[in-house]
């Protein structure tokens, strides 16, 4: 695979501090995308493994060794912990190379970037956010307080792992909470790093523990625990839905998700800049292999300059080949596995069995034997109704459909059961704003698909998910409203 030394991985839980095996001995290799290596063995987590993280995370909180630090305090451990994650940037990002599959490139400059930013963003906010008084008859004062919700439980996915992790860790231990962070059995091994540099960074032990595992074993007994307060759960639609049906069913514990997407990025032929709206398209859809919750898997283009619009976006592709991850230059690496490898394969043959026009790709390859690679794959004549046009594929396909006018294409874009993002390029201001009005969806583009920052909050329409993940927004999820009513007898 390559000549570079490789870190030495340890796949044990962190729990009240310590690497601890799962209580039941069981471990499941961790295999490499990038080329079916053995990476190390990881920690089988289980319900008693959750039990015991959950029982150090309760006892940190009621002990209040972090939540009864003053917000500044806080504040300055949270900064150290960006900081570390920042100096380890080189071992993180190539660890999540070789766990996942992205281009290290893109693992260093925006998983790593992102994750230590989010942290360090929340650290500096928690100590400038004021409480309310209420504007009530000064017979009485009412205080309006937010207190850290307790103990939150986040499981993630395996697409962003660092920056899904820290868009819920942050904004919880920031406030005060304890975490137990479930990451996905695919993609373990820096979330368990992560922990480590929390401890290192001050966070005391017990506040922010760590179980991987597969997700009805580790998972469910995380969702479903009597002593969680908050379960905060980035992944599918399918597994997001027990998640709220585990809160119900247990502790009616707060349930918040950031759920799958299939957005619709809608061109109209009085785009300003085609050549932008082509790069963004592409690009968009290829970066991450596909495997972004918001790729704009749905390409919308006015019938008029379709024809225009695919030759170029036919002349990049060749761009986007895969290639070995490891290597700075890649801009696409590999899918998660084999199980995703054969998932996208399977959409890209009913995409052909369902009568849409393959223009690019549709292939498995391996510029890395071993490894679960597919090309960059084009659909045009797709039509709305098509399974590659409703499902999320979480892969590196492209489905161009075509539309008449803003009415016919609101209506199409909308005929979804997910509203993560969506994107609308032209240069008439009143449309731009009239489809963006229309269009339901958390997040709306205009002529451009990549602006992002963690001021802004993230999250969903529909079946995309509840509750928004960044910005000050965040801290809602994390936190319980109290109000304290106190008498005020006149003296006067
Ligand atoms: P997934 O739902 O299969 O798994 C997500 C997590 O849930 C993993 O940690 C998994 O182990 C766990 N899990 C699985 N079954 C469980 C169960 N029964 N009980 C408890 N936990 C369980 O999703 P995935 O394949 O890991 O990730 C891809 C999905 O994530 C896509 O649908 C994508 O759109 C979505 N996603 C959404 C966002 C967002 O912000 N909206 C961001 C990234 C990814």
């Amino acid at each position: 695979m390559t000549t570079q030394t490789l870190p030495t991985f340890d796949g044990r839980a962190v729990i009240n501090g310590q690497r601890m095996a799962a209580r039941s001995g069981a471990v499941f290799d961790c295999i490499s995308p990038v080329d079916g290596r053995v990476l190390t063995q990881v920690a089988r987590g289980a319900e008693a493994d959750i039990d015991a993280a959950v029982q150090a995370a309760r006892t940190a909180f009621e002990d209040r060794r972090w939540a009864g630090k003053p917000p500044a305090a806080r504040k300055r451990i949270l900064i150290k912990f960006a900081e570390l994650i920042q100096a380890h940037g080189d071992e993180l990002a190539l660890t999540e190379t070789l766990d996942m599959g992205k281009p290290v490139k893109y693992a260093k400059g925006v998983d790593v970037h992102s994750a230590a930013n989010c942290i360090r963003w929340y650290g500096e906010a928690v100590d400038k956010v004021y409480d309310e008084i209420a504007p009530t008859p000064d017979t009485a004062l009412a205080l309006i307080t937010r207190e850290p919700v307790g103990v939150v439980g986040v499981i993630v996915p395996w697409n962003y792992p660092m920056i899904m992790a820290a868009w819920k860790i942050a904004p919880a231990l920031a406030v005060g909470n304890s975490v137990v962070l479930k990451p996905s059995e695919k993609s373990p091994l820096t979330a368990l790093r992560l922990a480590e540099l929390a401890l290192e960074a001050g966070i005391p032990a017990g506040v922010f523990n760590v179980v991987p595992g597969f997700g009805p074993e580790a998972g469910s007994p995380l969702a479903l625990h009597m002593d969680v307060d908050c379960i905060a759960f980035t992944g599918s639609t399918r597994v997001g839905k027990q998640i709220h049906v585990m809160a119900g069913q247990s502790n009616l514990k707060r349930a918040w998700t950031e759920l799958g997407g299939k957005s619709p990025n809608i061109v109209f032929a009085d785009c300003p800049d085609l050549d932008r709206a082509v790069e963004a398209a592409v690009g968009s859809i290829f970066f991450n292999q596909g495997e972004s919750c918001n790729a704009p898997s749905r390409l919308f283009v006015e019938a008029s300059i379709k024809d225009a619009f695919l030759e170029k976006a036919l002349a990049k592709v060749p761009a986007y080949q895969p290639a070995n991850p490891l290597d700075k230059q890649t801009v696409m690496g590999a899918l998660v596995d084999t199980i995703q490898l054969n998932t996208v394969m399977r959409y890209i043959e009913s995409g052909k069995a369902e009568g849409a026009k393959l223009l690019a790709g549709g292939e498995a390859v391996e510029p890395v034997a071993g490894g679960c690679y597919v090309q960059p794959t084009i659909f045009d004549g797709v039509r709305n109704d098509m399974t590659i046009a409703r499902e999320e594929i979480f892969g590196p396909v492209l489905s161009v459909l075509t539309f008449t006018d803003a009415g016919d294409v609101v209506r199409q874009a909308n005929q979804s059961i997910y509203g993560l993002q969506a994107a609308v390029w032209t240069r008439d201001l009143n449309k731009a704003h009239g489809v963006a009005r229309a269009l339901r969806a958390g997040t709306v583009h205009v002529n451009q698909y990549d602006e992002d920052d963690i001021t802004v909050p993230f999250g969903g329409f529909r079946q995309s998910g509840v509750g928004r993940d960044k910005s000050l927004h965040a801290f809602d999820k994390y936190t319980e409203t109290k109000t304290t009513w106190i008498r005020i007898d006149s003296p006067i």
